[in-house]
């Protein structure tokens, strides 16, 4: 959870984690208690709580960590642990088994989010000055349609008629919405000509991880069926700071208060709409950044299956009301970021 690898660590490194692990473990027993618990916080407010997933060695934390869904499901994953390109048979098959073992809890598949940080080791690597910034995830899709559409297909496919939920990587601009709706309705109408069997309904929506696309008109929040926010992208284009690079990641607070403020102002403009909005970044999985984006008005929170019982243990103590406060008295001060006035208020809860 660190994101560092020890090479042949000595004794003392594996001492150190083999205690750690267990640690964890005996933490995770701790939440036990509240696994079955809404995570409704001292003033009232429900918090929705999912998990992203991306392999199907994730799915029984479904039922462990008391998830109440996938809020994203990384479909890249698949195309990424192979050396080559996944047949649509076999990702109808695996999105199939995803659907059966989630048992009717809500599931979002992601399209493919490639490119960037994520490059397939049979596809031609494209020589990109900036990939980051290049071309990828629905850049992709919509360029190339063929791997887009025979995923889409396999979706539909895989719903046998139940609930689907689809969520497009990457969305810089309405147009590339509508684009790719586009590709999904067409789709639609391929496999109805084909007999096959369609969703019960069908949830099209975008991820939100480019500033541009929390000032898109109105029209995009009023026809998309629901907004992830992708903090990890979103952060680093809001504050140009490659989420790669060591030097500058941990530079910017995600409690800046600058950054909270944007979090905010796409909660508005959802608001207006009535648009669904979650949050999928790694910052939804820890507590303290988890209960500030819940009192910037994040009803939804997507993370990895450990961190929902930490999460949830600090949403059952907290005052969004009060917290709320907190922040805004912090951004009325001129503070850079509000932890350390958090960090006050939940050391004397
Ligand atoms: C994100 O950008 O926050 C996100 C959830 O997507 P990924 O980390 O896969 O880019
Ligand atoms: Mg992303």
């Amino acid at each position: 959870d660190q994101g560092v690898v020890h090479l042949r660590p000595d004794e003392t490194v594996v001492g150190a984690f083999r205690d750690k692990i267990a640690m964890h473990a005996q933490a995770q027993e701790r939440y036990a208690s509240i696994r079955s618990k809404p995570a409704v916080t001292t003033d009232g407010q429900r918090i929705n709580m999912v998990m992203n997933a991306g392999l199907m060695a994730d799915l029984p934390s479904l039922d462990s960590s008391g998830a109440e869904g996938v809020g994203l499901f990384r479909t890249e994953l698949q195309f990424l642990v192979r050396n080559q390109m996944p047949k649509r048979s076999e990702l109808v098959a695996l999105y199939k088994r995803v659907l059966d073992a989630a048992h009717g809890k809500p599931v979002i598949f992601r399209t493919l989010d490639i490119g960037s940080d994520k490059v397939l080791p049979y596809m031609k690597p494209t020589d990109e000055p900036n990939p980051a910034l290049g071309w990828r995830a629905i850049r992709v899709g919509l360029d190339k349609p063929g791997i887009m559409r025979m995923q889409l297909q396999a979706l539909l496919r895989s719903a046998e008629g139940r609930p689907l939920s689809i969520m497009f990587p990457f969305v810089a601009q309405f147009e590339e919405y509508r684009a790719a709706k586009a590709e999904v309705d067409k789709t639609i109408e391929r496999e109805r000509i084909l007999g096959h069997v369609l969703p019960a309904e069908l949830e099209i929506g975008a991820m939100l991880e480019t500033p541009s696309l929390a000032y898109a008109p109105q029209k995009f929040f009023d026809e998309v069926a629901f907004i992830s926010i992708g903090g990890n992208d979103l952060k680093q284009f809001f504050f140009a700071a490659d989420r790669e690079n060591e030097r500058v990641r941990r530079r910017y607070d995600t409690l800046n208060v600058s950054f909270l403020s944007f979090i905010e102002r796409i909660v508005e403009r959802c608001a207006i709409s009535g648009t669904p909005l979650s949050f999928c970044g790694e910052d939804a999985g820890r507590p303290v950044e988890a209960v500030c984006l819940a009192a910037m008005g994040i009803r939804t929170l997507s993370m990895r299956p450990a961190s929902i019982g930490p999460v949830k243990s600090l949403l059952l103590r907290v005052d969004l009301g009060e917290l709320r406060k907190i922040i805004s008295d912090a951004r009325h001060r001129g503070d850079q970021a509000v932890r350390p006035a958090v960090m006050k208020y939940l050391r004397e809860l």
